[in-house]
C-alpha cells in the first residue's frame, strides 16, 4: 500500500493548520507551525493565493491527513456519505471520526492516530470483548473498547493507560479506569471534529 514517508510536519504547514501528527511534539514550541508558520518548499514564503478549485481541493486534503487515509479511502467514505441520508460533509466527518483508530486516540489509548492505528493492527484493543484488528471499522454507540488483556503487561498498554488518565475526553467517549473499559456513550456530531473545516467545500469538490 503506498505509503507517505517524508516529514508530517510539512503536511501541517502545507495546510497551514495543526494536524496533530506527531503525538505529544504537537503540543509544544518545537512545533513547526509554531516555528514555520508558510508553506513548505523554497518558494513557501512567496506563494500565497489559491484558485477556487485550490481552496476546494486543500480542504480535502487538510481532512484527509486529518484522519491518515489515502485518496482512494477517502473517496469510498465519500461515496457513502453522499447515499446516505442527511447532509453529505456532515455524514462524511461523522464517518471519519467514528473510526476506531480515532476512537482509540481520543480516548487517550494512541498518542496519535497512527499510533492508535498501529496498535489496533498488533491486536492490542477489543471491542465489545471481541478482538479487532481493522482501523477503519466504524464505532456504533454501546460499544464497549478494552485494551487486550493478552497484551496487559506489554508497554504500549501500560504507557496507554498511563495517557487516559490526563486526557480530557470528548462528552461522547468516557473511559473507566477501573474496569479499563471506554465505552462509546454516543456519536458525533459535527460539533464534535476538532478541526477547522468547511465541508461543504469538500462536497463541491468532488461535484465538479
Ligand atoms: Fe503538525 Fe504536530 Fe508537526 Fe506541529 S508538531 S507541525 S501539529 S505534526
Amino acid at each position: 500500500m503506498a505509503r507517505y514517508t517524508d516529514s508530517v510536519c510539512r503536511l501541517c504547514r502545507r495546510e497551514g493548520v495543526k494536524l496533530f501528527l506527531k503525538a505529544t511534539r504537537c503540543e509544544t514550541a518545537k512545533c513547526a507551525i509554531e516555528k514555520r508558520a508558510y508553506l513548505p518548499g523554497q518558494h513557501g514564503q512567496g506563494r500565497k493565493k489559491f484558485s477556487e478549485y485550490g481552496v476546494q481541493l486543500r480542504e480535502k486534503q487538510k481532512v484527509k491527513r486529518f484522519y491518515g487515509l489515502l485518496e482512494k479511502q477517502f473517496r469510498i467514505y465519500f461515496a457513502a456519505a453522499d447515499k446516505q441520508k442527511g447532509v453529505t460533509g456532515e455524514n462524511l466527518l461523522q464517518k471519519l471520526e467514528s473510526r476506531l483508530d480515532n476512537v482509540v486516540y481520543r480516548m487517550g489509548l494512541g498518542e496519535s492516530r497512527s499510533a492508535a492505528r498501529q496498535l489496533i493492527g498488533h491486536n492490542h484493543f477489543l471491542v465489545n470483548g471481541k478482538r479487532v484488528n481493522i482501523p477503519s471499522y466504524i464505532v456504533k454507540k454501546g460499544d464497549v473498547i478494552s485494551p487486550n488483556q493478552r497484551k496487559a503487561d506489554k508497554a504500549p498498554i501500560k504507557k496507554a493507560l498511563e495517557r487516559v488518565k490526563e486526557k480530557t475526553l470528548p462528552h461522547w467517549l468516557s473511559f473507566d479506569l477501573e474496569s479499563k473499559q471506554g465505552l462509546v456513550q454516543s456519536l458525533p456530531t459535527r460539533e464534535d471534529v476538532s478541526l477547522p473545516i468547511e465541508e461543504q467545500l469538500i462536497v463541491e469538490l468532488y461535484s465538479r
